[in-house]
């Protein structure tokens, strides 16, 4: 804690929001403020709010989506096609896909990417649960929809070196996603396009 013109409480609250990723000390003051400033009962609902979807959020047992039950809704409904698996860094990947309408297939969320420059190993995602769940389930086609990063990529190739000995079908999406881009932020149509122009890799 660098300062405390505020007291202990305060100086506490500041220095937990502003280890927040894109907070700085500065906003985390701004919110410190506001939060002493609202009635006690909404300052105790944030605080419930925080805490309950902490307790009870754990990782679909297939997709490794974050969910509150055993299998997230996507996993649970048996409308969608079962055998195709679209391969994601994020959850919120997996929003963006949802919300093109277009795709209709499962996900797995790898929870980041391959980087041996920050020392992420392929243990450290989750792709030992893609596997067992490919080799438990089946899939026609794996759509490995990594980010267009160097990390991205090398997590594609790492991914289909696995899983095409297998004699299944394992597609990138297409360059629609600009290059080092994130896809939590690109456009459906985009997105859309890049799906649809997948290729075998
Ligand atoms: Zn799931």
């Amino acid at each position: 804690m660098s300062e405390n013109y505020y007291g202990n409480y305060v100086s506490r609250l500041i220095g937990e929001l502003a280890s927040l990723p894109g907070i700085g000390r500065k906003s985390a003051s701004r919110l410190a403020f506001y939060i002493i400033g609202m009635p006690e009962e909404k300052a105790a609902a944030l605080a419930r709010a925080i805490a309950e979807a902490k307790k009870n959020t754990k990782y679909c047992s297939v997709c490794c989506n974050i969910t509150d039950g055993d299998i997230c809704p996507i996993c649970a409904d048996e409308n969608r096609n079962q055998s195709v698996i679209m391969v994601v860094e994020d959850p919120r990947d997996m929003a963006a896909y949802e919300k093109t309408r277009e795709y209709k297939g499962l996900y797995h969320v790898l929870h980041g990417a391959i980087s041996p420059m920050s020392g992420i190993t392929p243990e450290d995602i989750r792709i030992k649960e893609l596997l067992a769940r490919i080799s438990k389930n089946g899939a026609s086609e794996v759509i490995v929809a990594t980010n267009p990063t160097v990390e991205g990529e090398a997590t594609a190739m790492y991914i289909a070196r696995l899983i095409k000995p297998a004699g299944i079908k394992v597609t990138r999406i297409a360059n629609g996603v600009p290059v080092g881009g994130s896809i939590e932020y690109v456009d459906e149509i985009t997105l859309q396009r890049a799906l649809e122009g997948r290729r075998e890799i």
